[in-house]
């Protein structure tokens, strides 16, 4: 291996661009794109390929194209192109004036069309969809010429034309090119280029009743643009020869150069638009955008950030063999991300209220609180604090078990940023529960801290009954309770693995008062909670937040212990 392959961020398309710009090839530019069909909302795998996309043209000072691959009017829909235009602009990249649309080719590419059937390299063939198929032969068998494969250029061009037309029914006809029936790559036994669809199209509405395929559209969309590199998913390998054979068959302005890398696949969730559509469609989740799914909407709302993703993206690197990514390498970016710059508060997720009993009744007092120790900028705010608090529920234990570092009775813990306490009652109701504790504070811990220097057991956050927000959390789990559900048993359908436990919602959380300000897609540390975003649906009246991530890496922590089984 040479040395340079060792250089970090090299990678094998890295490699191919820079040996072409040092041979010259065209003219040493680089003019990637980004292409997606508009059905769906993009995704995760989708960020990769937008990352590695424009990326790349920002690397080697060359462009990158948005072009809608819009082909297949049945299934597209113009909220999905708006989505995908916001999302790419979230994760920061910027097409300036290069929106395209394969359906702008639409004229272009029939009169290419009626080329390949003056040059005898297209046909029109009358086999039905079945005949095509059993006719294409296997990976084992030639494929046998359709009857149709000698028709005379004139007699193609006559039918090709009424096909335009609308004067045969859908189906009836498609427009082949003309290749090798006995070729070994299945592509290359005279694909269809060509298929009869009365369909109303998003953009051109009714003007066509014939779409082109993808598998020819997309060269020449490549060519047409002047794209040089253009990369795309693995299972197109197959499929660069007819690539090839279609602009070498034409007059097209220039010849870009198709290479395939390997999807992006994560853990414990699913990644084809298909399956996604399935899940909103039939509401086995909330939309699109509904925190649990890849997507980017989802991943938005949820709380991550572009910089998380984009960082994601330049870690997984572009490989040429298939792989699952680990969810948790997700989680681990952002939280290396939110790190650094969300701000520190205390929220109280399932409420345990505390009495201080030697607090003055009536007296609330401010203490200073630090808004991010990774950020001396970020400075400090004011916390009340009072008689009347909250603690977390889990933070108490009547029984304590060994090595329970935290509150339980005649034993003192440390609130934080505020004073010592000492549990010296519990109150319960009839039923046994428990309703309060009765604590009684230091008075010369303020801060947390003693002059004596004695230890307590741990740190507890905590919030001002009186001041606190009562706040709706939501915090998510995996989407499947499987890691790859391609790997389990092939009967089962993957909704059969969707995680009963994805998302939980507790109500009545208690917060510190500053959040009264928190708008839609604030982003927080809640300490010891992890890191949460305001939600979407949160109004002033009625915070929402979602918890985007926890703070250690309880995902990786469950696959070890699943691996030493
Ligand atoms: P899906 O399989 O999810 O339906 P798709 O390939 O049909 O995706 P397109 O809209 O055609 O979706 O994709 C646009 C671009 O994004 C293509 O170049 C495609 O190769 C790339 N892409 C799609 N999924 C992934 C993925 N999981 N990892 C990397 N790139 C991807
Ligand atoms: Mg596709």
């Amino acid at each position: 291996m040479a040395v340079e392959d060792f250089t970090p961020g090299l990678n094998f398309i890295r490699t191919i661009i820079e040996a072409d710009i040092k041979a010259g090839k065209n003219g040493g530019r680089v003019h990637t794109r980004f292409p997606p069909e508009p059905n769906g909302y993009l995704h995760i795998g989708h960020a990769k390929s937008i990352c590695l996309n424009f990326g790349l043209a920002a690397e080697y000072k060359g462009f990158c194209n948005l072009r809608f691959d819009d082909t297949n009017p049945g299934k597209e829909d113009v909220e999905y192109v708006d989505s995908i235009m916001a999302d790419v602009r979230w994760l920061g990249f910027d097409w300036q004036d290069r929106l395209y649309y394969a359906s702008d080719y639409f004229e272009q590419l029939y009169e290419f069309a009626l080329h390949l059937i003056r040059s005898g390299q297209a046909y029109v063939c009358d086999l039905t969809a079945e005949q095509v198929r059993q006719y294409r032969g296997t990976l084992t068998e030639c494929g046998i010429n359709s009857p149709c494969r000698d028709r005379s250029a004139e007699e193609n061009l006559d039918l090709f034309q009424r096909m335009r037309a609308g004067e045969f029914p859908d189906g009836s006809y498609v427009l082949r090119a003309k290749i090798d029936m006995a070729s070994p790559n299945l592509n290359m036994r005279d694909p269809v280029l060509y298929r009869i669809r009365r369909e109303s199209h998003h953009r051109t509405g009714d003007a066509w009743c014939i779409y082109p395929m993808y598998d020819y559209t997309h060269p020449i969309s490549d060519a047409l643009e002047g794209v040089t590199h253009s990369i795309c998913t693995l299972e197109f390998e197959d499929h660069r020869p007819f690539y090839d054979w279609v602009l070498d068959n034409l007059p097209v302005p220039c010849h870009p150069q198709q290479i395939e890398f390997a999807r992006l696949n994560l853990s414990y969730t699913v990644m084809s638009k298909r399956k996604l559509l399935e899940l909103v469609d039939k509401a086995l989740v909330h939309g699109w955008d509904d925190p649990r799914l890849p997507t980017i909407a989802a991943l938005r709302r949820r709380g991550f950030t572009p910089e998380a993703i984009r960082n994601f993206a330049e870690l997984i690197g572009v490989a040429k063999r298939e792989s699952v990514v680990d969810m948790a390498l997700l989680e681990h970016c952002l939280r290396e991300d939110l790190n650094k710059r969300a701000k520190r508060v205390m929220a109280v997720l399932r409420p345990l209220k505390v009495v201080i009993t030697n607090y003055p009744e009536g007296q609330v007092e401010e203490l200073d609180a630090e808004n991010n120790p990774e950020d001396p900028a970020a400075g400090t705010r004011r916390l009340p604090f009072s008689r009347e608090l909250y603690i977390e529920q889990e933070d108490f234990r009547e029984d304590p078990p060994k090595k329970f570092f935290r509150l339980s009775l005649g034993k003192e813990i440390r609130l934080k940023h505020a004073y010592y306490i000492r549990c010296d009652e519990v109150v319960k109701d009839n039923n046994g529960r428990i309703t309060e504790l009765r604590c009684s504070y230091d008075p010369e811990s303020r801060g947390g801290w003693t002059k004596d220097g004695r230890k307590v057991l741990g740190t507890s956050h905590w919030v001002s009954a009186a001041q606190a927000l009562d706040v709706e959390v939501r915090l998510y789990d995996k989407l499947l309770s499987v890691a790859n559900p391609a790997g389990e048993n092939e009967e089962k359908d993957f909704k059969e693995y969707l995680n009963p436990a994805s998302l939980e919602i507790v109500k009545n959380c208690k917060v510190e008062p500053s959040l009264a300000a928190a708008k839609p897609g604030d982003r927080f540390q809640f300490l010891r909670q992890g890191y949460f975003c305001v939600d979407s649906d949160s109004s002033p009246q009625a915070l929402v937040f979602n918890r985007s991530v926890t703070l250690r890496d309880s995902w990786a922590k469950i696959e070890k212990s699943q691996q030493s089984k």
